[in-house]
């Protein structure tokens, strides 16, 4: 009665290829999808206060966006302008007129 025991063989040797396969196919979802990563709860993230909504001036020389306090101002004809620097300012000849 050979084939019984070979029956059995069979039998514990699927048992431990499942029980194998399905430790290996468990480590490879582990590897490739982590699931026992801790989902981190809270959505507030620390923003910088800002100290009030301050329009940015565009430098008409370079086109940079200013903070019109940190800016270097000038004033032609009654019509202020803001520079990223004083090299704008000096560069700056007035506001573009059309001739005619
Ligand atoms: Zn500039």
């Amino acid at each position: 009665m050979r084939i019984i025991l070979e029956a059995v063989i069979a039998v514990l040797a699927i048992t431990v290829l499942r029980a194998v396969i399905g430790m290996i196919m468990k480590g490879f979802s582990d590897l490739f999808g982590p699931s026992s990563s801790s989902s981190a709860g809270g959505a507030s993230r620390p923003q910088r206060p800002a100290p009030g909504p301050e329009p940015l001036k565009k430098d008409p020389m370079c086109g940079t966006f200013i903070a019109a306090s940190s800016s270097v101002q000038k004033t032609v004809d009654g019509e202020t302008f803001y520079f990223c620097s004083a090299e704008c300012r000096d560069k700056f000849r007035g506001p573009v007129r059309k001739a005619g």
